[in-house]
């Protein structure tokens, strides 16, 4: 019976642990994709598009190598050591995002990216709404896209508004 009620206070302390943010460990899965896009913004000129996106404003779009770093934090399991399994995490990512973004056009190939600017900021926002809800042990923590080696984003899910230009972002 001690050894039960011992137990129980370190549920206790882990779950204090938790509410103050402490004891958490921050796991990471790195993912690639590999897409092409266009920036530009349909409610401009073209000239205001070529001065603002420049050469990512090429007509028929241009491609990345994408890699994308999904961290989720948590306090460990008790029973398995794991703040989430990343052969799970690495599902839920492969089959949520990267399957439906991989060797497409983002400005026409991905439903879910229909009128956004594809810049990797807006992607960052989009893939965070999309896992946010998918994860199934731990809080998901940040969203980090690397565009190139030198050029990436990270969200933290702090609430912002994407605009949404519709068909005009896809016909232009
Ligand atoms: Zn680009």
């Amino acid at each position: 019976m001690e050894g039960e009620y011992i137990v129980r206070l370190d549920y206790l302390s882990e779950f204090i642990n938790y509410l103050k943010g402490t004891g958490m460990v921050y796991v990471t899965r790195k993912s690639h994709f590999s897409a092409s896009h266009r920036l530009f913004n349909p409610t401009f000129s073209d000239e205001k598009n070529d001065a603002i996106f420049d050469k990512c404003n090429n007509i028929n779009g241009h491609g990345h190598n994408y890699v994308l770093e999904v961290t989720v934090k948590g306090n460990p399991n008790r029973e398995t050591g794991y703040v989430i399994d990343l052969k799970q995490l690495r599902d839920i990512i492969e089959s949520e995002i990267i399957d439906k973004v991989d060797h497409k056009h983002l400005n026409y190939d991905v439903p879910f990216l229909q009128g956004i600017i594809p810049t990797a900021e807006n992607l960052a926002i989009v893939f965070w709404s999309i896992l946010k809800n998918s994860i199934p042990t731990g809080i998901l923590y940040s969203v980090k896209l690397f565009e190139s080696d030198n050029n990436f984003v990270e969200y933290f899910g702090e609430p912002v508004s994407i605009p949404n230009y519709g068909n005009g972002a896809v016909l232009s």
